[in-house]
């Protein structure tokens, strides 16, 4: 689903995501344009139910079907990122290859740039005689303290349940993607 989308320029800001939409020629309708603000203002992944909870907190009037329906087509296109879990599907933005932290204490879903040292990825390539051009890593873990998070990330509130004692084995998932 990305491949074309890479040919083109890479979105890496709102900016960037507007003028793709312009490029596919895709309706700015102020509704969208909504949208794409939030999911760039939040940085995390969100439902559509709160995307529509959120905008209209905000006084951004925009109903439940518009949401919903501009929701399919940006992440059809590419303009945003959709994940697929057991409850159901979260949205964020789409930035160049980023690599997720999956929270088990709050189950948010935080993005996160990783850099990889270039002799492990020569590691792989050797091990698996492909090219890496590109990756993404899941990261899944349990909350350090709730001060770290707030700092690093803007989280909500409640997020915080300090219950890190979990024995969760650390683990990591890296998918080679093309
Ligand atoms: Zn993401």
């Amino acid at each position: 689903m990305k491949n074309e989308a890479e040919a083109v320029k890479p979105i890496r800001s709102l900016e960037d995501a507007i003028s793709r939409c312009q490029a596919l020629g895709m309706r700015l309708s102020r509704q969208r344009r909504f949208i794409l603000e939030l999911l760039w203002q939040a940085k995390k992944h969100m439902t559509a139910r709160e995307i529509y909870d959120c905008l209209n907190q905000q006084g951004k009037a925009i109903g439940h079907t518009s949401v919903y329906q501009n929701l399919e087509a940006l992440s059809s296109q590419g303009i945003i990122e959709c994940i697929e879990r057991a409850d159901g599907r979260l949205y964020g933005n789409v930035n160049e290859a980023h690599s997720h932290v999956y929270c088990l204490d709050t189950n948010e879903i935080i993005d996160v740039y990783v850099e990889l040292p270039k002799e492990l990825l020569a590691h792989i390539e050797q091990q698996t005689g492909v090219r890496i051009d590109n990756y993404r890593i899941n990261f899944y873990g349990t909350r350090i303290s709730p001060r770290i998070a707030q700092a690093e990330i803007q989280a909500p509130t409640e997020c915080c349940s300090q219950n890190g004692s979990k024995a969760n084995s650390p683990q990591t998932d890296v998918s080679l993607t093309r």
